[in-house]
């Protein structure tokens, strides 16, 4: 790679890391009913105002030895992991599409899903507010990228959002609201045929671990497994291999 690149990749990390530090405070608000637009961060535990050094990715959590400076508690390992794994996503996006519109719509794709799992994951629901973020946002990156159109747009959310209303309907509540609106948000941005794609993938893994921690009894079948981290990571993985994958499928037929 040359030095441009390099520089390039730098930023792009540094950018996510920040993206990630505000997906913390999305994920931290929305479930609780409060303002993102709010005051600056506060410690979870005492209520103390964090300054600017205290809000700095991964550095601060690493400088402070992952405790609140004020009243000494933990601050939980959400917050370097998230900072962390935008960065990571980031970077990774980057690298496969460079520096094109593209990389915009999945970058702000990425994000809001990373924000939808760890919340789903959390509290087992997908806020509204971040549903309609991502249709809105999908129709103006759609016509901005220019790699999805509105006919492979729609049969994508009828493949996937279709597909899971059907599945709810036949298995009376088996599948929740949230999983059917976040399907249409990946619907909308990958289009036909990689959102239907990413849903087989999500479904296959998260089919898979179902079985692996029934089978462990590390769950009982009554417990719900949130299924948005799996359409997220089924997605995410649709975007960079999907096209790939599906035409090496294609000519082996
Ligand atoms: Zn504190």
């Amino acid at each position: 790679m040359e030095t441009v690149t390099y520089f390039r990749l730098a930023a792009i990390i540094l950018l996510g890391l920040c993206t990630g530090s505000f997906l913390n405070v999305v994920i931290y608000r929305l479930p609780r009913g409060e303002s993102i637009a709010m005051d600056r961060s506060r410690c979870p535990s005492c209520g103390k105002q964090l300054s600017w050094f205290e809000l700095i990715p991964v550095i601060s959590y690493l400088l402070q030895f992952g405790k609140c400076r004020t009243c000494h508690s933990r601050i939980s390992l959400q917050y370097p992991v998230v900072e962390l794994l935008t960065g990571a996503v980031f970077a990774v996006l980057f690298l496969h599409f460079g520096a094109t519109l593209t990389l915009v719509k999945y970058l702000f794709l990425s994000s809001l899903l990373i924000a939808i799992s760890l919340i789903d994951l959390r509290h087992y629901i997908i806020p509204n507010s971040l549903v309609i973020t991502g249709l809105a946002g999908g129709v103006l990156l759609n016509i901005a990228a220019r790699d999805v159109g509105a006919l492979s747009a729609l049969i994508g959310i009828l493949a996937t959002s279709g597909f899971l209303l059907l599945v709810a309907l036949l298995s009376k509540g088996g599948m929740g609201g949230g999983d059917i609106k976040l399907a249409a948000v990946t619907g909308l941005f990958l289009g036909w045929p990689l959102a239907p794609f990413g849903l087989f993938l999500g479904a296959g893994a998260g089919g898979l671990l179902a079985i692996f921690l029934l089978l462990f009894k590390l769950r009982g079948s009554k417990d719900p497994l949130p299924f948005g981290p799996f359409i997220s990571l089924g997605s995410f993985f649709a975007i960079l291999y999907g096209f790939s994958i599906i035409s090496w499928y294609l000519n082996y037929l």
